[in-house]
């Protein structure tokens, strides 16, 4: 059968199908530890969740404007005002059936066919997937290892041409956990601008944060002056991490407000507005700040709890596997070629040797440019991070 051209490069995500593979096994009674898929393991908090159910039993299940309620428009420009200093509009603000949606509405809208757009590496599987179905072509850009594979305006630059449209980013990352400074974006943010490149930051994981003690959020772009963001920027940010609400699909974006429009305009064509008791219930978590700010306190409290188990758990039993420091978001990057054999050669043949031999289910670096490593995810419980480390460690002895 032959599909269309949009859909020719196009491959399945990899997150997705691991914890697709890991649900069915243990369906079928297998002893599955899933830390594949980035999803935190919390409880959606209970006033979040009252208010939607409250929202739904007042009838607001009907259709909003595409680009969002006004009211919670307004929530998140006010709360993005406070952090940037200046009064930022509302109608810059694209309300999203999820992070991932305003990443393709924003890709979709910015660039296509001959554009190339430069992608932090190791990067989170679905950016070169998303500015491919934009017809654009993804350029992964790779900072040194020394570095924890953070970029430098010198990366960038090696990487333009005339064609270079746009530069697409997570911090903290997605897989490495690695945090740019308020400086090192700076840096990167200022050669977008000087060479006229488009910035899409996605910022999901920014509340997520251990690079100080006060559990203040990562930098952003909106810490940086206007003068140095200049105009084409886009902020990707969202409820599913920060709130543990991944299954509500609730995300936006922000920029100028005659891309918002753009931005805005596709998805009314493609999925209308993100759901509208997910609009309510993101509406108290983001005018009820001081409940808000309790939850995610706890929360990152006790991912960086578990960072440190995992990097202790590694450091003591798994000596050969480096890995990159995770000071954010919610997963461990570790190297894993050391093990590489003729019967497994890649990342994803150690993955499915480790799934197949312990029921440890984790995402080859493959899926994020990387094949010399595997992404573990630790936003599991103490005993099941503990429990699956084990398994690993137990399998390389044996093997
Ligand atoms: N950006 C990054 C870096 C992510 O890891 C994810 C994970 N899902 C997303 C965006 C998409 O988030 P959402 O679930 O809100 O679509
Ligand atoms: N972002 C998470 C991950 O990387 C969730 C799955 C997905 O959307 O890719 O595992």
């Amino acid at each position: 059968m032959a599909f269309s051209q949009n859909v020719a490069k196009i491959k399945p995500s990899a997150t997705m199908a691991v914890s697709a593979l890991a649900k069915r096994l243990r369906a079928e009674g297998r002893d599955i530890v899933d830390l594949s898929a980035g999803e935190p393991d919390f409880d959606t908090p209970g006033f979040i969740c009252d208010a939607a159910i409250e929202g739904i039993r007042k009838g607001k299940t009907r259709y909003t404007p595409p680009a969002g309620m006004p009211e919670l428009k307004k929530a998140i420009a006010k709360i993005l005002s406070e952090r940037a200093g200046r009064e930022l509009d509302p109608e810059g603000v694209v309300v999203t059936s999820g992070a991932k949606q305003a990443l393709f509405n924003a890709n979709f809208c910015l660039f296509g066919l001959g554009d190339e757009v430069l992608i932090g590496s190791p990067y989170w599987t679905s950016y070169p997937e998303i500015v491919t179905l934009a017809r654009a072509t993804p350029v992964p850009v790779k900072g040194s290892e020394e570095r924890d594979f953070r970029l430098t305006p010198d990366d960038l630059e090696r990487a333009r041409t005339p064609n270079t449209k746009g530069f697409l980013f997570s911090s903290p990352s997605n897989p490495t956990g690695g945090v740019y400074t308020k400086a090192e974006l700076k840096g990167l943010v200022e050669w977008a601008r000087d060479h006229d490149v488009w910035v899409i930051a996605d910022e999901i994981y920014r509340v997520i944060n251990f690079s100080d003690d006060n559990g203040t959020p990562a930098a952003s772009i909106l810490d940086l002056p206007e003068s140095s963001l200049g105009k084409k920027w886009v902020l990707v940010d969202g409820a599913s991490k920060a709130f543990a609400m991944t299954g509500w699909r609730l995300g936006f974006s922000y920029c100028d407000v005659a891309a918002a429009k753009e931005l805005g305009a596709v998805q009314s064509h493609v999925s209308s507005n993100a759901s509208s008791p997910s609009q309510v219930a993101a509406l108290a978590a983001y005018t009820e700040t001081e409940k808000t700010a309790k939850s995610v306190k706890e929360m990152v409290a006790a991912f960086r709890r578990r960072r440190d188990l995992v990097t202790r758990l590694f450091d003591e039993m798994l000596p050969d596997f480096t890995y990159v420091k995770p000071m954010g978001a919610f997963y461990l990057f570790f190297r894993v070629d050391s093990a590489f054999s003729d019967e497994i050669p890649d990342s994803t043949k150690f993955c499915s040797w480790m799934l197949n031999e312990t029921g440890v289910a984790l995402v080859p670096g493959s899926a994020f440019g990387d094949d010399r490593y595997v992404r573990m995810s630790y936003a599991a419980a103490d005993a099941v991070l503990e429990d699956g480390i084990r398994r690993l460690a137990g399998a390389l002895a044996r093997k």
